[in-house]
């Protein structure tokens, strides 16, 4: 079932010459994993926003659940989906774990014991129950993007969008995370939108969508978009940043004498 449908999507911020998003369509499936790979500035994040009714479209259309999004659905919109950002720090505002947890649920007409309910549950979710009374500078950055999933799980989401929330991590503790998410999401059937370099993210993706230009450049499943080398290039996507730069120069016209290409020549 689609639960979120894009069709003829442009955006453009006040202040921008070109569109940061011409025409884009795009299905999403619920309790489905897509991946949203692209250059920095590629319009990912801009994307994401539009989908939780942050932004609002230039033009085009877009339905979460068979409900359009605009300022008459924003409330119902933010409740279904969740935000997970790349800095946790900045998500920190409670005094606890819990506290912290609580902030999103405050104002929603949601009763203590309830309250206090959807606060261990959540925690319970992400293996945090330990940590309710703890203060969250003490936490690893690890934990505090648990905690910060388990604010965002408090509100009983159906889908959650993780803007580049792993990239701050060790590759221990994004590992974790990734586990994780890969459980609820069968768990609770869960739909994760995640914006990311990271190969071993994307790879958990059902579909990747390439933005390139402000459009989408391609979309597909992991073996067709992973497979297509030269579109990772282009887009730097799992690609050694030394090859990077080599194909930017060759891209420039810059030739460079083999033996400075070569690590054996510097022995
Ligand atoms: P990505 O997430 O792929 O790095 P963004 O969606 O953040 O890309 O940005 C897309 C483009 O929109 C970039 O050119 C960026 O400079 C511009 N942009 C992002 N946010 C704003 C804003 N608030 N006002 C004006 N331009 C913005």
């Amino acid at each position: 079932m689609t639960q979120i449908k894009i069709r003829n999507l442009t955006f453009k911020y006040p202040d921008s010459k070109s569109l940061v998003l011409d025409n884009i369509n795009l299905d999403i499936k619920a309790s489905s994993w897509t991946a949203i790979i692209g250059h920095n500035g590629s319009g990912k994040s801009t994307l994401a926003r539009l989908i939780d009714g942050l932004l609002m479209p230039t033009s085009g259309l877009i339905e979460v659940d068979g409900m359009k999004v605009d300022e008459n659905t924003l409330g119902i919109i933010h409740q279904q989906i969740g935000f997970v950002f790349q800095n946790p720090e900045n998500q920190f505002v409670g005094a606890t774990v819990a506290d912290d947890v609580a902030f999103g649920l405050e104002n929603r007409q949601i009763s203590r014991l309830e309250m206090e309910d959807r606060i261990n549950s959540a925690l319970a979710m992400v293996g945090m129950t330990k940590y309710k009374n703890v203060e969250p500078i003490n936490l690893s950055g690890g934990q505090k993007q648990r905690v910060a999933l388990a604010g965002v799980l408090a509100l009983m989401p159906k889908v959650i969008i993780l803007d580049e929330a792993t990239s701050m991590l060790d590759p221990r503790a994004r590992q974790e995370i990734l586990t994780l998410l890969k459980k609820l999401k069968k768990e609770y059937n869960l739909s994760i939108i995640s914006i990311t370099h990271d190969l071993n993210e994307i790879e958990l993706a059902d579909k990747i969508v390439v933005i390139n230009d402000a459009k989408i450049a391609k979309q597909g499943s992991p073996a067709e978009i992973l497979g297509d080398k030269e579109l990772l290039l282009k887009i730097g996507v799992g690609i050694p940043a030394s090859q990077q730069l080599q194909s930017l120069l060759v891209e420039r016209g810059v030739t460079i004498p083999q033996k400075y290409l070569s690590l054996e020549e510097l022995k």
